[in-house]
């Protein structure tokens, strides 16, 4: 039975490269099962996906696996700075007989320095510039087409169908996006196609339970904590997840900031003087404020257009019309 784990960032169409990889797989001929794994959280925080994908007249017509892969054949990692998040689980489990295969514009020597890994250790080409930080456009279809290459037992065709499929109430146009970066993603996988060994089948039948209850304790690089000290949530800058940016229009803003600050799930409306004022630097974007505001004082602009807006206000002589991420 192969057995993948995909791990990114709300918001990069992780479910989603989970939902075509198996697609693919059923497609191929395999029995499947795959589901995503994340909290009641957000845009930007780190989440997984799993696949497993059993050959139907080997191993019978399901899988009785069930959670989190704990000994994963191939590791996709969609977001290289999950690498530095231990919370984010990314090396668990990871044995010499694991491919992991890394989006990032680092090297994979660079990589096997950094991670010291017995894993086989393979780079993502690169996928295009990000308009801002939280959007990594078609990432989600580029990681199951490079999966799906590594696996060797999926046909570019099968990728394709199960694009279609899964995409399809998104429209013609995303479906042609994520076929075309899925499957130059697969092509640029071509020299490692099939590398992916497949993993060895655990039996319950054969299963002896101990005569103790065994608690899994994750290593302690893993399960250390990220957070070391009380009230540092400041130092982290989550208005870099914005891709759409409140905005209080002051002559309609009643001052009712008990409403806004309190249901602000950031604590990013702090009240200067019966004025509400958004915290830009914590603001993560998540629009609440504009759908509980009572007379609808706050609106939401687009970021890269607000941080246009900014530029042109600092300097409106320099400003040449583009987005500021594309420069
Ligand atoms: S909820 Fe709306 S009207 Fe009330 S203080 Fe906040 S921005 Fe102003
Ligand atoms: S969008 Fe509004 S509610 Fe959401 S984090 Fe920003 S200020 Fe707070």
């Amino acid at each position: 039975m192969y057995r993948i784990r995909i791990h990114g960032r709300g918001g990069q169409g992780i479910k989603m490269a989970s939902r075509v990889l198996g697609t693919a797989l059923f497609r191929s001929g395999f029995t499947v099962q795959d589901a995503p794994k994340y909290g009641a959280e957000r845009r930007g925080a780190p989440i997984f996906s799993t696949v497993r994908a059993a050959r139907e007249a080997a191993e019978g017509a399901t899988i009785k696996e069930r959670g989190v892969i704990h000994r994963p054949d191939l590791v996709v990692i969609a977001d290289d700075t999950l690498l530095a998040v231990p919370a984010a689980g990314t090396l668990q489990g990871i044995t010499a007989a694991t491919v992991v295969l890394v989006n990032s514009r680092e090297t994979a020597a660079t990589w096997r320095h950094r991670l010291n890994l017995a894993a086989t250790l393979l780079i993502l080409p690169a996928t295009e510039e990000a308009r801002d930080r939280a959007e990594l456009p078609h990432i989600g279809a580029t990681c199951a087409g490079a999966a799906a290459c590594l696996l060797g037992v999926i046909e570019p065709a099968a990728l394709q169908a199960a694009i279609e499929e899964e995409l399809a109430p998104l429209g013609k146009e995303v479906v042609a996006t994520n076929s075309d970066s899925a499957l130059a993603a697969f092509d640029a996988m071509a020299a490692h196609r099939g590398l992916v060994t497949e993993g060895t089948a655990v039996s319950a039948t054969d299963y002896i339970p101990p005569s103790w209850v065994e608690l899994p304790v994750d290593d302690a690089s893993v399960a250390a904590p990220d957070i070391r000290a009380i009230a540092n949530s400041v130092q982290v800058r989550t208005g870099l997840w914005r891709t759409l940016r409140p905005v209080i229009d002051y002559d309609l803003c009643g001052k009712c900031w008990w409403v806004c600050s309190s249901l602000c799930p950031d604590s990013a409306i702090a009240v200067e003087q019966d004025i509400p004022v958004i915290d830009y630097d914590h603001c993560k974007g998540c629009m609440i404020c504009v759908g509980v505001c009572p007379p609808h004082a706050i609106g939401s602009v687009p970021e890269y257009l607000a941080q246009q807006q900014e530029q042109q206000a600092k300097s409106p002589g320099e400003h040449d019309g583009r987005d500021p991420a594309d420069r």
